[in-house]
């Protein structure tokens, strides 16, 4: 999965993605009817689809097997609308509480005609899901996280955080396979086998580099590059790019994103969107390129039971949202970002996660914390007594956290530094605390067809997943990339079949 054979360019260049005339290809080596360019959750989803619909489907995938970034995630979906989960676990939801929740969790702009779908028919892909053999176990994890340590089919993303506990109805939504941690590899290897069943055929180590167009404006296939050779692919109804987003790609992320300019990056190293610039080549338009995820390398519990402040010692968020949200929050704040804990709290947070780290910094006094992070005289004091007033209190009168997160913190202080994670998880000295990836890509209307800079769709183009923008806006909770890219992807499929 990692052996890339297609021949990655030397860093600095690309393979040029100018399209192809249709008359300038002498032969084409292969024919199908669908041909998908990606093998992630939204290429499976794609090409299971077109093959059930009775296409001939071949997926083309440059690394030597499925999974590109789906498979090393967490494999959290965002499902909702009433799953069969949610029932067992005794949560009553509604398409209508889903939307509300997502519209301004992942707002504002999101896409509101493509999340309106994505909400209505999340019943019927939870159940898709299941049809492609991803197991969810029917039990809830309960506790704040990136994702849980358990083999829990669903957890909280969010929804009972202020302010949108009081938008909709609060009911957990992240659905994930049975997997302590990152869930991602079963839930792509079972998506891959469900393609694969359907039948669909796949050309592993093969990178696509251009768009092959007839005379008339359609796309008519593709070019690739095998082992050093040129392969030419014809498709006789449509090409799905499911290509990933572009944060390994530097100048894309600086022109377009960037919100995530010299932080970590969220992939499996290959999202350096050639997808996009294949069909940008040949005039898509983009959409919400600037949307991006975030995520501060801290443990949202640790967070919760103490405080989340900036480069000011200043909280600027409740600290039990979706762990993205707060990240988020902070991309615009000054950095560094510190939790800040005393050591009941620490003690609390350790208890529950033996392999926590220990604090970056322990000091008896906060004027001793703030001299040790180069946080202002006395500036983190008046965020702590303020927060220690409020909590005696019973209320969080800023930012609203929970209550039940809300204690007066005492010396001694310790801070945890998301750099020296970061360090360790990235490799590089300069990390910055906050890793990402890209949320926005090509035009699509809700059936994957790619729209033109004039606005018309392009005759045989369809794209999915983070190639394309899907329903995020400037927001993001965790599930809804796998979420809206199969589902999406899945419409992509049926539509190119068609
Ligand atoms: C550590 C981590 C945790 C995450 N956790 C979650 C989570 O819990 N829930 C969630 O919703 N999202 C999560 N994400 C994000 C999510 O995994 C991705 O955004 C999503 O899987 C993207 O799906 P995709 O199908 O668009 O792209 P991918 O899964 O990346 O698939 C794209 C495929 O296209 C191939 N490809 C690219 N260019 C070409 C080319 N030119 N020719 C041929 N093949 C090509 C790639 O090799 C790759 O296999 C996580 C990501 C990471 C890295």
């Amino acid at each position: 999965m990692t052996n890339d054979h297609a021949e990655t360019p030397p860093s600095g260049l690309r393979i040029p993605a100018e399209p192809v005339p249709l008359s300038e290809v002498a032969r084409f080596d292969h024919e199908t009817d669908v041909l998908v360019v990606g093998f992630g959750c939204a290429g499976a989803a794609a090409a299971r689809e077109a093959a059930a619909a009775g296409a001939d489907v071949l997926v083309l995938e440059r690394f030597s097997g499925p999974g590109g970034s789906t498979a090393q995630s967490g494999g959290e979906v965002y499902l909702g609308g009433g799953t069969r989960v949610q029932k067992a676990c005794g949560f009553d939801d509604t398409p209508e509480d889903m939307y509300a929740y997502l519209h301004a969790a992942l707002g504002p702009h999101v896409d509101e005609e493509k999340l309106r779908l994505y909400c209505e028919g999340g019943v019927e892909h939870f159940e898709w899901f299941r049809a492609c053999g991803v197991p969810f176990q029917e039990s809830l994890y309960g506790e704040p996280g990136w994702m849980a340590p358990t083999k829990d089919g669903l957890m909280w993303l969010g929804e009972n955080a202020w302010p949108y506990d009081t938008l909709a109805r609060p009911v957990p939504r992240g659905h994930r396979p049975p997997v302590e941690g990152f869930a991602g590899g079963l839930l792509m290897e079972r998506l891959a086998a469900a393609a694969t069943a359907a039948g669909a055929r796949a050309h592993t180590d093969t990178r696509a580099s251009a768009l092959v167009v007839d005379a008339s404006g359609r796309v008519a296939g593709v070019v690739a590059r095998r082992f050093g050779e040129e392969v030419h692919y014809r498709a006789r109804k449509g090409v799905v790019l499911t290509t990933g987003g572009f944060v390994d790609d530097e100048e894309m992320v600086s022109h377009h994103a960037p919100l995530l300019s010299g932080h970590g990056k969220v992939s499996d190293g290959g999202d350096d969107g050639s997808g996009i610039r294949m069909a940008c080549a040949l005039g898509a338009a983009t959409r919400r390129m600037a949307s991006v995820e975030a995520a501060l390398i801290v443990m949202p519990e640790a967070a919760c039971r103490g405080m989340l402040v900036n480069a000011l010692g200043q909280r600027f968020i409740n600290e039990d949202v979706y762990p993205g949200l707060f990240s988020h929050a902070a991309l615009h704040q000054p950095a560094p970002w510190w939790v800040i804990l005393d050591e009941e709290g620490f003690a609390a947070y350790s208890a529950r996660n033996p392999t926590a780290m220990p604090p970056d910094h322990v000091a008896e006094t906060l004027a001793e914390l703030e001299e040790e992070l180069g946080i202002p005289a006395g500036a983190l004091e008046t965020t702590v007594t303020t927060y220690n007033r409020h909590a005696a209190l019973g209320e969080d009168a800023l930012f609203h956290k929970n209550p039940k997160w809300l204690r007066e913190l005492k010396a001694p202080f310790a801070a945890i530094d998301p750099r020296v994670l970061a360090r360790l998880a990235e490799n590089r000295r300069e990390a910055t605390g906050i890793s990402g990836f890209t949320l926005g890509g090509l035009h699509t209307t809700v059936d994957g067809e790619v729209l033109h800079v004039t606005g018309r769709p392009i005759p045989g183009l369809y794209a999915a997943g983070r190639a394309s923008a899907g329903i995020h806006g400037d927001g993001y909770v965790s599930g809804t990339s796998i979420g809206d890219g199969t589902f999406f992807g899945r419409r992509a499929g049926r539509a190119a079949a068609g």
